[in-house]
């Protein structure tokens, strides 16, 4: 951990805004607090927190991290395309809680884009859309760091039952840790509500899931929450929690007893 973070066991610690300590006994925020304790000890500077500032994880992720270490890195995916609301979010969210998040942008504009790979290459092909602005720019990103951080949790998707809290990450060569991954919604609305945690506007506007403006719309009451994410095709992820075909070996970095490790 960096040197001056506390290192008490698995309290939550107040954050730089003199928010209240936690007082209240929850096994979720305990094990998600510990799953932290250990991965900012074990990968120390080289771990880093992904938010989307889309749901509600990212947010109580942050809440929760910088109070066991306020100089932990963050970023974002910018791929140009996201909406006002979100670009608005981020920076409200800087302000709160008095950092810097790292916009991770890809190394095409959009307008170099669409002089490659024709106009508007969401609607034809998402998935290469999706590799070139958030996949290939993360992976270049981790190349700089041996673990990261996300907000992934169960309950999300039918697709996300199996997130683990710590897992190895054949895609980005690195450990992926997802401290959220036993939460239901019912523990991050309790949690951001005790701890008056800000959200993104459009989730009051009927967006249940939100990317970039192209490939996103409200859902409809009853919809499957992904609903809203690039209708029209097959298409449920963009990808960044996929592995690769051929993943290589697990490194070093990740011993087999936590590669194990079920949490
Ligand atoms: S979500 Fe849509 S616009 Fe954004 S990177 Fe993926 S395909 Fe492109």
């Amino acid at each position: 951990m960096r040197s001056g973070s506390p290192r008490c066991a698995f309290a939550i610690v107040p954050n730089r805004r003199g928010a209240p300590i936690l007082n209240t006994p929850s096994p979720a925020i305990e094990s998600a607090a510990h799953t932290l304790h250990w991965a900012l000890r074990t990968y120390r500077e080289r771990i880093v927190l992904a938010v989307s500032f889309g749901g509600l994880g990212g947010l109580v992720l942050i809440d929760i991290a910088l109070r066991i270490d306020p100089r932990l890195p963050i970023y974002y995916l910018d791929t140009g395309l996201l909406f006002p609301e979100t670009y608005a979010f981020i920076r409200n969210t800087e302000r709160r809680y008095g950092i810097s998040v790292i916009a991770v942008r890809p190394e095409l504009s959009l307008a170099q884009q669409a002089q490659r790979h024709g106009d508007e290459l969401w609607k034809r092909d998402p998935d290469a859309c999706c590799d070139l602005r958030k996949v290939r720019p993360q992976r270049a990103f981790l190349k700089d760091y041996d673990a990261w951080i996300t907000g992934l949790h169960r309950a999300t998707l039918a697709s996300r039952q199996a997130v683990q809290r710590i897992a190895w990450d054949a895609g980005s060569n690195v450990v992926k840790v997802s401290p959220l991954a036993a939460w239901s919604d019912a523990d991050l609305v309790a949690y951001a509500s005790e701890h008056d945690i800000p959200h993104n506007p459009l989730l009051d506007a009927g967006y249940a899931s939100i990317g970039c403006v192209p490939c996103t719309r409200a859902v409809r009451p009853g919809e499957d929450p992904r609903a809203g994410r690039w209708a029209g095709f097959a298409k449920t992820e963009c990808g960044l929690h996929q592995s690769p075909r051929n993943p290589g070996r697990p490194s070093s970095r990740l011993s087999e007893r936590d590669q194990n490790r079920e949490n």
